[in-house]
């Protein structure tokens, strides 16, 4: 059973394919090893071995020591050293290191092999009483804390008060003497909190040091990672036992990190800092400011040139961006690390494009290695992250569209529109928004709520228009009357500038400083690559020209959802509605309605000629009427004056919409059924506006879709209509040619999927709503699902927000059923997605999988769709 893997010149006996077995670290050690990078030799305890420790009660595996002192043994020989040497010792590292990086969460002890003994040997070999000492020290108080948890504070305090004693300020300031009076009152602390003396045997402080590294896979916080990252299914943590080097044994000593290119804007020029007579973790803990590695050629010319070399075989050999650690001892460079770097989104592109011409890597691998996601970055404004790291947020609530927005707070909507129309910015601050508040929500720089989730109306709406929105920020609680917040026993007023970044979700005080996106050729050349690749086709969802010209833009092949409810807020369509509403009677209704018919056409109009030729799903009015109708008792009346009626009436017609459940109740096709007088306006308003662009020679491509339908026979009583209303409207424009209009239906209720055979007879197509879809399948309203849905993720119950990312296993099935069933009917139904879930990578990808024609996502996800579609299908 070979529970150990030797890397060095004389043996290595892994290979950077191995990371289930070695760990990230180990493979990788073994694999530079292989191509003759100068790695200080050691060896890797499995992961395995760590599994075989639980599985034992927590006992080292028999046998293991056996292996591991034969190992020793073989860098004993390699490096002329000798474990506990008196004269000249071999010291070494413990660190871990599983699968996945795990950054700071597991433990590491650094010299171990040093005692009374080996000190002196150190000493001789390295030339500095000092530095010897200092090396012992710092195992006393690693080993005491990391292997017998001795708390790290009382090292500190003894540490102060020999500083005091000697009058020096800086750790570094302390003389050889100073440090031998530090290592024995580090012993007496040792025995103090541990009852033992501190082990002088060196394969006695090796065994219990990877002992400590196997528990620390197991510690809360090592736990809680792996949760928080979804990293499941590892078998447990390597441990790395390598020859120790030091940076720090005098000015030709040092010790780094670099990026093989710039890690946030890809640029291909090596990026790292390094510092002078330190170690590793100095650089990492900023006492000290590093030096740019450009900087180096200044200390050591050789040392630069080799590390560019070393640059280039590390690229040539993982064909990618790596990020490594390194450390040069008496004028020898050694590598300690190499890993695949982690960068921006536009560094990502950059990279990838690089790469490509660079013939490193073929184009599909070009395609696939850039986080679709991570393309966001690219098109929104965002904070400038050094001045982000000079602030602290005062709250975080959910990223629910990226950006960064600075303004002013506002409370209402009306307040919205009024301040910003004299040119302030202002962030809309709200419980949650509704349809009325539009208006304010497109005014305002950003959005921010208290309640609601990703797909909450705030979030929706704001993402299709690439506004930065946060949402569900429960920790401030809004006092509309007073115009104020609080949030974290800070008050915040109406003129006090905040800063929310919808891309993390965190609130700041104050203006931080933005950074603009830019296009570059590379982003349009990765585009193209995407579209070569991928067989879905991507539509998005929009409701106005603008919002179609810049889906177009980006690449839109045609609008998937036109939802038609926000079109009836503007200006005075939203008194001929609410006359609609209060109609009592179908003429007075029909009458309302022909007002509103001339402002549909035109929007129709604008949109038909935005997308020129591209095809634009219009899916009828589906929100419950009571939205459209004001609730407080002032506008009310205001409106009832407008409508010349009592103020009574119109407080009664509220009373009498009132639902229980609106998002279960009157609305979807269930409107058009019981008021087919709005179906025939809207069909009117689509058929006439397509007559109209034809007219113009605009090829317009209307699709009508009916929302919500549960039954077949709602579907066949309203295609019914809508075929007739297309047929008269034909008749009285005196249109002979066919009119190409398809009539098709979303599927969002589970009965609809189920009996998608019965429902498919009715329709040219189907689109999966896939917001309501999760929403009926789960039992979640979609709008309050932020009071128990992060309980629910961090306790496991759910992997991830089912509005945000597809529900594969329950809601997938009625998404697999729904099409299989619909295309037993009508082989070639054309099936698509309009859901939030439209522009999730791994939702793309799911849809890819099952079948469909296409995904719809709101204008700034189409980029992120179009290559997402693509990786799903190489
Ligand atoms: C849906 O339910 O998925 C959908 C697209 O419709 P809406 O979000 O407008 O309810
Ligand atoms: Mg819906």
């Amino acid at each position: 059973n070979k529970m150990v893997y030797s890397f060095g010149q004389t043996k290595t006996d892994g290979d950077g394919s191995m990371k289930e077995l070695l760990g990230g670290k180990g493979a990788n050690l073994a694999e530079m090893t292989t191509i003759g990078l100068p790695v200080p030799p050691g060896f890797t305890i499995t992961t395995e071995t760590c599994a075989g420790y639980y599985k034992e009660g927590r006992k080292l595996p028999k046998g293991l020591m056996d292996q591991v002192r034969d190992a020793m043994a073989r860098m004993e020989k390699e490096t002329g050293k000798k474990f506990g040497d008196a004269k000249n010792p071999l010291l070494v590292s413990v660190r871990s290191g599983a699968k996945v990086s795990m950054p700071g969460m597991m433990d590491t002890v650094l010299n171990l092999g040093l005692n009374d003994t080996s000190v002196d040997g150190l000493h001789d070999a390295s030339g500095s009483a000092r530095f010897a000492l200092d090396a012992y020290r710092r195992l006393i108080n690693m080993f005491g804390d990391v292997v017998m948890g001795v708390d790290h504070e009382h090292y500190e305090a003894e540490f102060d008060r020999i500083k005091a004693k000697y009058g020096v300020k800086n750790d570094t300031d302390l003389n050889a003497e100073g440090m031998g009076e530090l290592v024995e009152a580090y012993k007496k602390i040792y025995r103090k909190y541990t009852g033992k003396d501190f082990p002088q045997d060196p394969y006695a402080q090796l065994e219990a040091g990877i002992e400590a590294v196997f528990k620390s896979w197991m510690t809360t916080r090592a736990i809680r990672y792996r949760q928080i990252n979804e990293i499941t299914g590892l078998a447990g943590t390597a441990v790395n036992i390598q020859a120790m080097v030091f940076g720090n044994m005098g000015e030709d000593c040092g010790t780094g990190v670099a990026f093989t290119r710039n890690p946030s804007t890809g640029e291909n020029k090596f990026y790292g800092e390094f510092l002078i007579n330190a170690q590793g973790e100095d650089v990492v803990a900023g006492i000290r400011t590093p030096q740019p590695v450009s900087e180096m050629p200044k200390w050591n010319k050789a040392i630069h040139k080799q590390l560019l070399e070393i640059k280039d075989i590390l690229e040539q050999h993982y064909t990618d961006m790596q990020d490594i650690e390194f450390t040069i001892e008496t004028d020898k460079l050694f590598m300690l690390q190499t890993r695949n770097g982690k960068r921006t989104g536009a560094a990502a592109v950059k990279i990838a494009c690089d790469m490509v011409k660079e013939k490193l890597i073929p184009e599909k691998t070009g395609v696939k290695r850039i986080p679709a996601n991570d393309l966001t970055q690219l098109l929104l404004p965002s904070f400038d992250p050094a001045a982000k790291k000079k602030a602290a947020p005062i709250t975080t609530g959910l990223p629910a569209s990226p950006g960064a927005s600075v303004g002013k707070l506002a409370f209402t909507a009306e307040e919205a529109v009024d301040r910003s129309h004299e040119g302030e910015l202002v962030i809309l601050c709200r419980k949650e928004t509704s349809p009325e508040d539009v208006d304010g929500m497109h005014s305002a720089a950003g959005i921010l709520t208290s309640t609601g989730g990703m797909t909450s109306h705030a979030a929706v709406v704001a993402r299709g228009w690439g506004k930065c929105c946060v949402a569900g920020a429960g920790e401030i609680h809004i006092d509309e009357k007073r115009k104020k917040i609080t949030v974290n026993g800070k008050t915040l007023g109406a003129n006090d500038l905040v800063s929310i970044d919808g891309s993390t979700g965190e609130v700041f005080v104050g203006e931080i400083d933005t950074i603009e996106p830019k296009l570059s050729g590379d982003f349009a050349k990765v585009m193209k690559w995407a579209d070569k690749y991928r067989t879905l086709k991507i539509r998005t969802n929009a409701d106005t020209p603008a919002d179609a010209q810049r889906a177009r833009d980006f690449g839109a092949q045609g609008i998937g959802l036109c939802r038609t409810e926000h079109m009836f807020f503007e200006g005075e369509r939203i008194t001929a509605m609410r006359e609609m509403i209060l109609a009592e009677t179908k003429p007075a209704r029909e009458a309302a309605l022909a007002k509103l018919l001339p402002y549909q056409r035109k929007d129709f109009e604008g949109i038909f000629t935005a997308m020129k030729g591209l095809p634009v799903t219009v899916r009828l009015l589906d929100p419950p009427l009571h939205e459209f109708l004001p609730h407080d008792a002032k506008s009310q009346g205001e409106l009832a004056k407008i409508l010349g009626v009592k103020p009574a009436k119109v407080k009664q017609r509220v009373a009498q919409l009132h639902e229980m459940n609106p998002m279960l109740g009157h609305r979807g096709c269930r409107l058009s059924v019981t008021y087919p007088e709005i179906l025939v306006m809207q069909v009117t308003a689509i058929v006439e506006a397509a007559i109209n662009c034809a007219k113009k020679k605009i090829k317009a491509v209307p699709e009508i879709m009916i929302p919500l339908v549960g039954t077949d026979k709602e579907l066949e009583i309203l295609r019914d209509l809508a075929e007739k209303t297309i047929a008269d409207v034909k008749a009285a424009k005196k249109v002979k040619g066919k009119l190409a209009i398809s009539i098709g239906t979303m599927i969002e209720i589970p009965r609809a999927a189920l009996t998608a055979d019965a429902v498919g007879q009715h329709a040219d197509f189907f689109s999966f709503g896939t917001n309501d879809l999760t929403q009926l399948t789960f039992g979640y309203s979609r709008d309050d699902v932020n009071t128990f849905l992060p309980h629910y993720i961090q306790q496991e119950i759910l992997e991830k927000d089912p509005f945000q990312s597809l529900d594969a296993t329950g809601v997938g099935q009625l998404v697999e059923t729904g099409v299989a069933k619909g295309r037993s009917v009508k082989k070639d139904l054309k099936v698509g997605i309009c859901g939030e879930h439209g522009g999730d990578p791994a939702s793309i990808a799911f849809c890819h999988k099952v079948g469909l024609d296409y995904v719809s996502c709101s204008p700034f996800r189409v980029p992120i769709a179009r290559l997402a579609a693509a990786q799903a299908a190489l």
